[in-house]
């Protein structure tokens, strides 16, 4: 296997080979600031070529046998293990998450083209007498465009390239302009794997993506990124009908019930969460242990030893949670920890915990996408459920408590594709993840993610012809 250079030479692949643009840009690592490696911008011409060089790639690929495919996914899997170390990395460098994390992304980023690969799509057959059989199958789309957002470049992109090609489609990846790295190297270790025009990458600015999603050559969208941006991609498909999987942004609760360990649960309650509901009885103790957990983070270059949490990956994200530490002084929120952002040479937020702000203020209500957190209290079940209910997202959720059975009962009224009980944000290749309401259409990963890269075709076999 060719040697992949992960400190150059970052390209984009269309019909196999590295394609040369005249324009380029580059991103920065959100650390220290400091510009990164060149990437290509691509033109209208070079999405062109790609979507011709995928619909030529389509004929034959869509018919290779699974099997066969299968093997492929698992071989190009194997690779991505082996350049486990740089790919984690260069996630670092790009995104700017500690290495434990870069360590959890890149494993799962290895781990969903294995898992999705074991997941067997067979014909269903509805209907099986001595008149007829009625099967459906599961075909291919055709040119999937796979749109990635900057919080999960590696493992969004392999979770999305892996499923495509497993179904018999091809896939040309578009990583975000802001973490554009890891994708491309990843597009770039594929060629080793499949044919030309089976995984192809392009990389450019903020209208690349519009140009691929109104792209007649494209035949599914599977597009993971923000709430006004899947409408924006859904409008624009629509002109052509094309097939689209949503994955939106969320407003996660979590529902914390008096019987548990406070201060255990603190500890795993992190800022991943967009409203912590905690019972009035055990409120203030359990405050206090989460203001104690936030103080003991280190905040810093993700690339050092230590570092539990890493800078924003973003000036546009910064400013956007700036506005909400705006917000705690015009509003007068209470502030449990932080609250100011302390002057850095990165894009990094002070963990901040509100206390109790009013429930319809922004911070409860919108998703800041940041490292600031309210704290809510609730007395009444049947209250905290249609408080966490009452949003327009649905993405994930959590109730945390020792009583499994009020557990499924709370879990079972949320709306949101994903309830985790006593965690949050525990993913598997094998489960289908997907957003309720405004947080997406469709799911991806398990068996019904592989659908969603599939036609159905029913076929109906009569047996009595009369001749
Ligand atoms: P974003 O919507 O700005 O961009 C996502 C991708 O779409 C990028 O590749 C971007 O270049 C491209 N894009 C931007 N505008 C486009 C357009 N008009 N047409 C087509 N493509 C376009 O999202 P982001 O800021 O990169 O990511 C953060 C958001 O993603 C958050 O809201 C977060 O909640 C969401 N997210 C959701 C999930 C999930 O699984 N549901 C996972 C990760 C992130």
């Amino acid at each position: 296997m060719a040697n992949l250079d992960f400190q150059s030479n970052f390209v984009h692949v269309i019909d196999g080979n590295s394609s040369p643009t005249e324009g380029h840009r580059h991103g920065i690592n959100p650390a220290t600031l400091k510009p990164l490696w060149d990437v290509p911008v691509a033109t209208h011409g070079d999405v062109d070529r790609a979507a011709a060089a995928a619909k030529k790639a389509f004929k034959s690929w869509s018919r290779v046998p699974y099997e066969e495919r299968r093997s492929k996914v698992l071989a190009y899997a194997d690779a991505v293990d082996k350049h486990r170390t740089q790919f984690r990395d260069l996630l670092t460098t790009e995104q700017g998450k500690p290495i434990p994390q870069a360590d959890v992304e890149t494993d799962c980023a290895i781990e969903w083209m294995r898992g999705m690969a074991n997941i067997p799509l067979p014909e269903d057959t509805l209907e099986e007498n001595k008149d007829r059989t009625v099967i459906t199958r599961y075909t291919p789309i055709g040119v999937v465009g796979a749109l990635v957002p900057w919080n999960f470049p590696l493992m969004l992109a392999t979770a999305k390239i892996a499923p495509a090609l497993l179904t018999g489609n091809v896939i040309v990846v578009k990583p975000s302009p802001f973490t554009p790295y890891c994708g491309l190297k990843l597009v770039e270790l594929a060629q080793q794997f499949f044919p030309p025009g089976v995984v192809q990458s392009l990389s450019g600015g903020d209208d690349l993506g519009p140009w691929i999603t109104e792209h007649p050559g494209f035949d599914k969208i599977s597009f993971t990124g923000s709430t006004a941006t899947g409408k924006a991609v859904m409008r624009s498909a629509s002109k052509t009908l094309k097939r689209v999987t949503l994955e939106l942004g969320g407003n996660d609760p979590a529902i914390v019930f008096p019987d548990v360990n406070v201060d255990k649960v603190a500890e795993q309650i992190c800022l991943n969460l967009k409203r912590i509901y905690v019972h009035e009885t055990i409120f203030d103790a359990f405050k206090e242990a989460l203001v104690k957990h936030t103080k003991s983070y280190t905040l810093g270059d993700g690339s050092k030893p230590g570092v539990t949490h890493g800078p924003l990956q973003n000036k546009m994200q910064v400013d956007r949670v700036k506005t909400f530490f705006n917000d705690v002084k015009t509003e007068g929120w209470q502030v449990a920890v932080g609250g100011e952002i302390e002057k850095n040479q990165g894009y990094f937020i002070t963990p901040t915990i509100i206390d109790r702000p009013p429930e319809k203020s922004r911070i409860v209500v919108e998703e800041p996408f940041g490292p600031i957190v309210p704290i809510l209290s609730w007395k009444d079940e049947e209250d905290v459920i249609s408080r966490a209910n009452d949003t327009t997202m649905g993405l994930g959720a959590s109730v945390w408590t020792n009583d499994l059975d009020k557990a499924a009962e709370v879990a079972k009224q949320i709306q949101a594709g994903t309830v985790w009980i006593n965690k949050h944000f525990e993913l598997s290749p094998y489960a289908p993840f997907g957003g309720h309401k405004e947080s997406g259409l469709g799911t991806e990963w398990g068996a019904n993610g592989l659908k969603g890269f599939c036609n159905a075709q029913t076929l109906f076999f009569n047996k009595n012809i009369v001749s």
